[in-house]
């Protein structure tokens, strides 16, 4: 029985939806986009949804709304997809790391640390879609002494006054924290739907628009449409309509629009979502953690308290008092017994490319401690009770081999 790791719910509804994107002769942005828009709006509690290419297109774009720019710093933590940095360089700015908790979130004490006056944006990262502490840090960056070391620079800076709380929820919707959905707890939040995400279109992501007043959501939403869109002041949609020719471009925007192919998957996911595909998500966590709660070689992740609900995207197994090198042998065994698993992930201060700019993993012994004991087991809507029950006889018997081999 060989068990992948994450693929994708596509079944003949899913089929269906996308061939009658297809047929509809409508291929790019259009009404099922809207639709999405909306669904995911109502869903997560948010005034305004865009959807776009990727979630790194999104946090990308709205980087580069606030105006962050060379000189500019963005913290982010050390343990997280190398996205959530990678576009903090591409706006030219610093990407400040910060060490994490032993749940895998960035250390709110560790924000404050590290803000000076050219902080502009703290990117939090919700981990296997459980959220981070979003009271403590909403309320940091709002702290008097805090807001005094902002230094604004743009019309958007000065609007907001503070530093921007951007989330990289890419694993997160569905989550909730204190009773509210992701996408609902910070300025603005961006998802996920990458293949491999708990809610896929293939490509593609959301941008949750979530800022206080003064200002206008509706008229922000209005404008990102076209900073995605090159700048163009009409989309294809607007165009299409006869006699409706003449655009102008407003500014030279980028180009991450979703598609309505793409947007149909989504559609039918948004569907089954809450109802049919996180309640079986927590289901496989919940069995994972029965097999390996009382077992003193393992620890198991905290996913549901009171305050915090995880979306159930990645359950992060641990192993006790073992090395990097022990966890990569017990994969081995595990992949030879055909269950895949995975890392999530191999913190940004080990990859070549940070290494390059001087990031040293020493500096962040939480996120090393969290990586070199990490094992990700399979989580996905179609794995079986019978499927759970073989992934975990395949951890057991690995590590009861590797461990004593090595000891
Ligand atoms: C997948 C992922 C992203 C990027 O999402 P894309 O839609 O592939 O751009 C960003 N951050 C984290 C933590 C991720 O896991």
């Amino acid at each position: 029985m060989y068990i992948p790791f994450s693929p994708p719910r596509i079944d003949d509804r899913t089929i269906e939806e996308v061939t009658a994107a297809l047929r509809s002769g409508w291929i790019t942005t259009g009404p099922r986009t809207k639709k999405l828009e909306k669904m995911i709006a109502d869903y997560c509690h948010v005034p305004q949804v865009l959807c776009v290419s990727s979630a790194s297109a999104g946090l990308e774009l709205m980087l580069h709304w606030f105006g962050v720019k060379e000189g500019d710093e963005v913290i982010v933590p050390a343990y997280t997809y190398c996205a959530t940095a990678n576009v903090v360089v591409h706006c030219g700015a610093t990407p400040v790391m910060v060490d994490v908790n032993d749940d895998f979130l960035i250390n709110v004490e560790n924000i404050r640390k590290a803000i000076t006056p050219r902080t502009k944006v703290v990117i939090p990262v919700d981990i296997a879609g459980y959220p981070c502490d979003y009271e403590l840090i909403n309320a940091l960056v709002a702290e008097p002494e805090v807001r005094a070391l902002f230094q604004p620079q743009t019309p958007e800076q000065h609007q907001l006054g503070r530093i921007l709380v951007l989330s990289d929820a890419a694993h997160s919707i569905g989550a909730q924290y204190h009773g509210r959905k992701t996408g609902s707890l910070t300025d603005v939040s961006v998802f996920s739907f990458h293949a491999v995400k708990n809610l896929t279109t293939a490509e593609g992501g959301a941008i949750c628009l979530n800022l206080p007043a003064p200002f206008d959501l509706e008229a922000l939403y209005k404008y990102l449409c076209t900073k995605s869109l090159h700048g163009q002041s009409k989309d294809a949609l607007a165009k299409t309509q006869i006699g409706n020719w003449r655009y102008d471009v407003l500014e030279a925007g980028y180009k991450c629009n979703m598609t309505d192919v793409l947007a149909a998957i989504g559609l039918v996911e948004m569907e089954r979502y809450e109802e049919d595909m996180l309640p079986r998500r927590k289901a496989i966590f919940n069995a994972y953690t029965e097999a390996f709660k009382d077992d003193e070689r393992f620890q198991v992740p905290e996913y549901e308290t009171a305050q915090r609900v995880s979306s159930y995207h990645v359950y992060p197994l641990r192993i006790k008092n073992i090395t990097e090198v022990q966890r990569d042998a017990i994969m081995q065994a595990i992949f030879k017994r055909e269950v895949s698993v995975n890392v999530h992930f191999i913190p940004l201060p080990m990859l070549t490319c940070y290494k390059n700019m001087g990031y040293k993993i020493e500096d962040y012994p939480v996120a090393y401690d969290n990586y070199s004991r990490e094992i990700s087991l399979p989580v996905y809507y179609n794995l079986t009770d019978e499927q759970v029950a073989f992934v975990i006889d395949a951890v057991k018997a690995a590590v009861e081999v590797e461990v004593k081999t090595e000891n």
